[in-house]
């Protein structure tokens, strides 16, 4: 009952949504308690099986990475950096149980978090915590398109393929060469670093990692295929994360500045959209290079579709997007409206500002994104103000930005500290 009167509520809020949304609660200190309490215990256990498992340095290197891994992801989980929110929680359930019927090999202990982070991605642990980033519900189109990502990812969990890199890792004693490559160029935060080398090598999609892709692909799709989901779906899902781009490609328009950077106290001055000049680079020979360098043309994405195909020949035929469910479209606005949140959480002001102006352009919430502007306005005076705005804000770089992000970037470079402070104040003032 409880469920369903949240489930209520949040319903209420999403129908008339916009000026009144309250971005997620993140007053969840028990249930961020108990899971750290369980996740500190898995990966006790986890540690304590691969010393039996596995002898001598193998085990004891195993150990001391999982240990590294458990405690950088707990104090990700007391930063906040995931939302304990029951109306996802209940959706994510619902999606296993489904996937679960007729799949005995999914494993029991399953635990999911949603993180607060708007790439559309999913990774699992293995101690079999998995965690879908919210940007998968704004991102993908339907609950069989979000229920696939998780069977590919169950894939993973079960051909044990986090554990296959770090034993290929440790064997090859690369862990130390990266470590002490790493100490060489950075002074500061040296563990954390060395373990981004190691995560992004676990993580992320590169060439040496297609074989396991594909093996996670076809796992993952048995699965699905035993569920009542649509099968062609699990194609769709793949062309649909080829096409995401970290900062939207959607055109900024210089009418939209002058809307909003015209102050009753502070007219536009129209200085402020003026180019750096990189005439001395030479400009067109990067245009072409990011044209065909694009996350578009990805070759790894068409060479994945084409292995299922062959082997599963029923993804042959081509089927349109479906419709998303009434829960997942709940789910979806709730994660479009947590978009500005995630930015602000993970300190990511300019492209808080900049998403922000597209939303508004799109005359999308205007109160609540005039809001945001203002929120990320005031941190990005306060960097500017310490001189560590580039923490907060990209340079321009013509190589590897759209036109419409590097005539943003001038736009903001391009503020005086008071005329930042000025355009903070306004909006903080207008929309609390
Ligand atoms: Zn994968």
């Amino acid at each position: 009952m409880k469920k369903l009167i949240s489930f209520l509520l949040i319903y209420c809020s999403v129908s008339t949504f916009g000026q009144d949304y309250k971005p997620i609660d993140s007053a969840d200190y028990s249930q961020r308690t108990s899971f750290i309490r369980s996740f500190s215990l898995n990966t006790e256990n986890l540690i304590k099986n691969s010393k039996d498992r596995y002898s001598g340095k193998q085990g004891s290197e195993l150990a001391k990475i999982y240990k590294e891994l458990g405690k950088e992801f707990e104090n990700k989980v007391k930063e906040k950096d995931f939302a304990f929110n029951s109306v996802f929680d209940s959706e994510l359930k619902n999606l296993i149980d489904r996937l679960r019927k007729n799949n005995p090999q999914i494993p029991q202990n399953l635990k999911i978090l949603v993180a607060k982070d708007n790439t559309p991605n999913a990774y699992c642990f293995a101690d079999g915590t998995f965690v879908v980033n919210m940007g998968l519900f704004s991102w993908l189109n339907n609950d069989d398109q979000l229920a696939a990502v998780i069977s590919h990812e169950l894939g993973h969990k079960i051909s044990e393929h986090t554990l296959k890199i770090l034993l290929g890792i440790i064997d090859q004693n690369k862990m130390d060469k990266m470590v002490v490559h790493d100490i060489k160029s950075t002074r500061e935060n040296r563990n954390e670093k060395a373990f981004d080398v190691l995560k992004n090598r676990i993580y992320r999609k590169g060439a040496e990692n297609r074989k396991q892709e594909m093996q996670a692909d076809s796992l993952g799709y048995v699965i699905f295929r035993n569920s009542d989901f649509k099968k062609n779906e699990f194609v769709n899902v793949l062309k649909r994360l080829e096409d995401f781009d970290t900062i939207s490609p959607r055109e900024l328009k210089v009418e939209t500045y002058r809307k909003y950077f015209n102050l009753p106290n502070q007219a536009f001055n129209e200085k402020w959209l003026k180019k750096e000049d990189f005439s001395l680079y030479n400009y067109n020979h990067f245009k072409e290079k990011l044209n065909k360098d694009s996350l578009r043309s990805h070759p790894e994405v068409s060479l994945r579709i084409d292995n299922l195909k062959k082997l599963f020949p029923e993804l042959k035929s081509e089927v349109t997007d479906g419709k998303p469910s009434a829960s997942y479209a709940i789910l979806e606005k709730i994660a479009r409206m947590e978009t500005l949140p995630n930015f602000y959480h993970s300190e990511d002001y300019g492209v808080g500002i900049y998403t922000s102006l597209q939303f508004l352009q799109d005359g999308e919430e205007e109160k609540y994104y005039q809001s945001w502007l203002g929120k990320c306005f005031v941190k990005i005076y306060e960097a500017r103000k310490n001189y560590n705005l580039n923490r907060y804000l990209d340079r321009v770089d013509p190589k590897n930005q759209s036109e419409s992000y590097q005539q943003f970037l001038n736009f903001m470079w391009n503020l005086s500290l008071d005329e930042i402070k000025n355009i903070a104040d306004y909006y903080q003032t207008k929309t609390s």
